[in-house]
């Protein structure tokens, strides 16, 4: 949101207007919703919760421009889809990007020390443990917990996955464009997936 100190200094019998100016900028931000006003950039991001990613610096956009999602891996998972179809059919956004990164915790583990360690704290098998407290209902019934984790093995494939959930998803309009990228920690750089440059620098084969 543009701050009150960028604006020029009024001119004389015209202060009024910046004032008036302000004050609608104020309230256009207060009651954004209620008025449906979009996000400034009509956007919604789907990033890792990971804290090594500054998603805002990465993307280049500010507080106000996007509506930002964040959990386990940056998946897509029922509340994101969710989220997704609230905000691209009712609050005006036209575009999803999608952020994965490298050094995911995601990657850190296999399946079945993930299983067993959510087993241990529940004390049991998760068949009665509410998994949506505020939707009981909601249960794992017969799936699998590893499916529901959702561990990953290869983040570009993974990023890759989610863009075409939330393309193919019904709930999301077809002309929504959405795109992922990877977030490489040890540089702080973005790339597409399956851009690994560091594969194509490190060897003799051209592309
Ligand atoms: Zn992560």
């Amino acid at each position: 949101m543009e701050e009150p100190t960028d604006q020029p200094e009024p001119e004389a019998g015209q202060v009024f207007e910046s004032i008036e100016e302000r004050v609608d900028r104020r309230d256009d931000w207060a009651r954004r919703r209620r008025k449906s006003l979009p996000t400034d950039k009509q956007l919604l991001v789907i990033a890792c919760m990971d804290e090594r990613i500054p998603v805002e610096e990465a993307l280049g956009i500010s507080l106000g421009d996007a509506q930002i999602f964040r959990n386990a891996g940056g998946k897509v998972t029922d509340d994101v889809i969710r989220s997704a179809a609230l905000t691209t059919n009712f609050f005006d956004t036209t575009e999803i990007v999608v952020v994965n990164h490298t050094d995911c915790g995601m990657m850190s583990a296999p399946d079945e020390a993930v299983v067993e360690g959510l087993e241990a704290a529940a004390g049991g098998s998760l068949d009665d443990v509410d998994l949506n407290p505020a939707l009981p209902s909601l249960d794992l019934g017969d799936a699998s917990i590893a499916d529901w984790v959702s561990m990953t093995d290869d983040i570009d494939e993974a990023c890759r996955a989610q863009i075409d959930y939330l393309e193919d998803h019904p709930l999301v309009p077809d002309e929504v464009t959405v795109h992922g990228y990877i977030y490489e920690v040890e540089s702080g750089a973005l790339r597409r997936p399956g851009e690994r440059v560091s594969e194509q620098v490190n060897t003799r084969v051209s592309e």
